[in-house]
């Protein structure tokens, strides 16, 4: 049995009951197995790949917090450190019911490639907890981020696990975080990214994965011969990916009719109001419903319906598994040429392999959406030097980071005879650091 079958072989039996982490293992391992196959004797020797796939730890914890009637509720918090051989951990934080540990395994385990492709200096990991801030007061939402925070602070710092945003977790709640942090242990440092402007946070960190998305799918054209302007994109999710991503979209000539969130999407013929969305999502946090009330032009859908329109590129933006197989057939046979994944792996495994089938550029979620997690390093650079840097400085750098990643993926695949595969590219240039890290550091 090769050194993949067999790893994957262990992977599935010790953790069957972790799905979306199966799943981001599989994608990774069987898109590395040529490097692998070439340097088999050397990565046997040191366990490289079975220490790649289990976390170096996971700290799990009990979060009881009173709600705005004196209730008391408990939810469970996590953060896995899964690999930290090229910098501190780094990743986010996702406050929704449906989080449970194999889907932080996931994130985490992603993470580690992503943040190597970055070519920035951090590690992976990704926290979170099954609380759902939907329908709570600020109150109630600050009351449960002091509590996560009052045991997760143990095992967070500047130079050693540096949390985020993620689903569930914005400005608001980053803010909270740190406060807390802040309160507990005296000291005021730039333990996580995301902060607001008045307190370290970084300009552009809010717009960065929306934007860098878009950079990166610029430069993914413009490789393949095809550029934005005036193209048809469709968009799912209308949280803080999305929005800057339709953002940019339209400033670089692009039409888009689409976006959606966890009840229903919208169907814009004129294209998508930022303006309207962000003050639905952003100030009201209400339903896409008053998009369309604001938008009488507009279509509401309940349910889940993006993938259905006509256009010439698709941008997933919403969450894990939302574009399926059957989904992919209707983008192809309705003449999609593009997918370019915002958020984190929201294309079944199924649904990837038809589109790269079928001759559709496609990018993974680890490459696409990296400008976040740069622009959280930007964020520690920062903070580090004890300085702001503009607005233009910032994106300038985010903007070249996105497109050195779409040329790295791109080299990669092609040093290995898979052109065009952008998947294998992103694994092998992610993996390919990580590894050589990790041996040189020795074997623990
Ligand atoms: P937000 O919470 O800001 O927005 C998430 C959006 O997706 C919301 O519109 C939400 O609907 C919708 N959504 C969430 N879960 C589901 C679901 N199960 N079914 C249907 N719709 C759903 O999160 P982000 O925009 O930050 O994150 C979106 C994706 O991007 C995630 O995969 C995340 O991991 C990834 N990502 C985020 C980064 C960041 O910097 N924020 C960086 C890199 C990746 P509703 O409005 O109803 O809540």
């Amino acid at each position: 049995m090769s050194y993949v079958d067999e790893v994957l072989a262990q992977v599935q039996q010790k953790n069957a009951h972790e799905p979306e982490f199966l799943q981001a293992v599989t994608e990774v391992l069987e898109s590395i197995r040529v490097v692998v196959d070439a340097n088999e004797e050397k990565y046997r020797k040191v366990a490289l790949l079975e220490r790649l796939v289990e976390p170096d730890r996971i700290i799990t914890f009990r979060v009881p917090w009173t709600d705005d009637n004196g209730n008391v509720h408990v939810q469970r918090g996590y953060r896995v450190q899964f690999n930290n051989a090229i910098g501190p951990y780094k990743g986010g934080l996702r406050f929704h019911p449906s989080v449970y540990q194999g889907i932080l395994k996931f994130l985490g385990f992603e993470q580690v490639f992503k943040n190597a492709l970055t070519t920035l200096p951090i590690g992976g990991g990704k926290g979170g907890s099954d609380f759902d801030p939907h329908g709570k007061s600020d109150a109630e939402v600050m009351r449960f981020c002091q509590a996560f925070m009052t045991e997760l602070y143990k095992y967070v710092g500047a130079d050693r696990d540096v949390p985020a945003g993620d689903i569930g977790v914005g400005g608001r709640e980053v803010g909270y975080l740190f406060g807390q942090y802040k309160r507990i242990t005296d000291s005021y440092e730039g333990m996580l990214t995301g902060k607001g402007l008045t307190f370290g946070g970084s300009l552009i960190r809010t717009q960065a994965t929306g934007y860098g998305l878009l950079y990166h799918t610029e430069e993914i054209l413009k490789l393949n011969g095809q550029n934005l302007k005036d193209s048809v994109c469709v968009v799912s999710g209308a949280g803080n990916v999305a929005i800057y991503a339709i953002e940019k979209a339209q400033q670089l000539g692009a039409k888009v009719v689409t976006c959606s969130d966890s009840t229903g999407w919208i169907y814009d013929p004129d294209g998508i109001d930022v303006a309207v969305l962000k003050d639905v999502k952003e100030v009201k946090r209400a339903r896409l419903t008053e998009y369309k009330a604001a938008r009488p032009g507009a279509e509401y859908h309940e349910g889940k319906g993006v993938w259905t329109v006509k256009c010439d590129y698709a941008l997933p933006c919403a969450t894990q598994n939302e574009l399926d197989l059957e989904d992919a057939k209707v983008l192809v046979a309705n003449g999609c040429k593009g997918v370019f994944e915002g958020a984190n792996m929201p294309t079944t495994l199924e649904a990837t392999k038809y589109l790269q089938e079928n001759g559709v550029l496609f990018t993974p979620g680890k490459a696409s959406n990296a400008g976040g997690v740069a622009t959280s390093a930007l964020e520690m650079s920062q903070n580090s030097e004890r300085l702001s840097w503009s607005a233009e400085e910032v994106d300038a750098k985010l903007k070249s980071i996105m497109y050195g990643i779409a040329d790295t993926i791109s080299d990669a695949a092609e040093r290995y005879g898979m052109k065009g595969n952008y998947v294998a590219g992103a694994n092998i240039a992610g993996f390919e650091k990580v590894a050589e890290a990790m041996i040189a550091q020795g074997v623990y």
